[in-house]
């Protein structure tokens, strides 16, 4: 066995059935991605448009790609042939892109909606007024060619496990209170390599682990 393989067996002997493992290749070869490929693994995510339209362009077409980044809306028309989650999305204006992008390729994309749970100041996602307004809003139900699937949500970067398990329960609580009136909402995508123990305790239903998976990422 290899690295790649040995640690994604391990990984997944951690992870209940119905939580869905995304992983994170950003930054990491082909040949690597290939190896979790031949080790079964067919759920990718990558944070920049390019670098994952060229992994797509050369590698098996049976893999799911996610776009777990922030996206520019100018660049949505690069992924809109291929991409089948995009994970933070977190404006009306990005909605309306995926849409017409999703249309032009007869495709219907499926979104999550970024949610601010960090304690630090994060300049990405919705407050939680803002998911509920988006969700409700006429001119985003009349988009149809995106399905609003979830939300997603980045916890602060710390060890401090209390603060961990608050910010996964404040997110997770607002998905159960959500549920009720927005049936078609069934994805929680909380928990990274460092977090996901406890973000599947909180009520996780996708991780996305990077390097627990492909090693430490080096930033040239
Ligand atoms: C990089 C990244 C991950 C994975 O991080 P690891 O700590 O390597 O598991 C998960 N989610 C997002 C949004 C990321 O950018």
């Amino acid at each position: 066995m290899n690295d790649i393989e040995r640690n994604l067996h391990n990984i997944k002997t951690t992870i209940p059935e119905g939580v869905t493992l995304v992983a994170v290749s950003k930054t990491k070869p082909v040949s690597d991605l290939m190896q979790a490929y031949d080790a079964g693994q067919r759920i990718f995510g990558e944070n920049k448009i390019q670098e994952m339209a060229e992994k797509w362009e050369v590698m098996p077409k049976d893999i799911s790609w996610h776009m777990i980044g922030h996206v520019q809306t100018n660049k949505v028309k690069y992924m809109a042939a291929f991409v089948d989650l995009i994970h933070a999305v977190d404006s009306y204006k990005l909605l309306k892109e995926i849409d017409k992008q999703a249309k032009k390729n007869n495709r219907t994309i499926s979104c999550l909606l970024q949610i601010k749970i960090a304690e630090e100041e994060s300049k990405f996602g919705l407050s939680k007024q803002e998911a509920i307004t988006l969700l409700d809003a006429e001119e985003v139900k009349s988009l149809d060619n995106i399905h609003i699937a979830g939300i997603m949500g980045m916890a602060t970067f710390t060890n401090n496990q209390e603060q961990l398990h608050n910010e996964f329960e404040n997110i997770s609580a607002f998905f159960e209170e959500l549920q009720p009136k927005y049936p078609q909402l069934k994805t929680l995508s909380i928990g990274m390599s460092g977090d996901y123990k406890v973000a599947i305790a909180r009520g996780s239903t996708m991780v996305r682990i990077g390097s627990s998976i492909f090693g430490a990422r080096n930033y040239g």
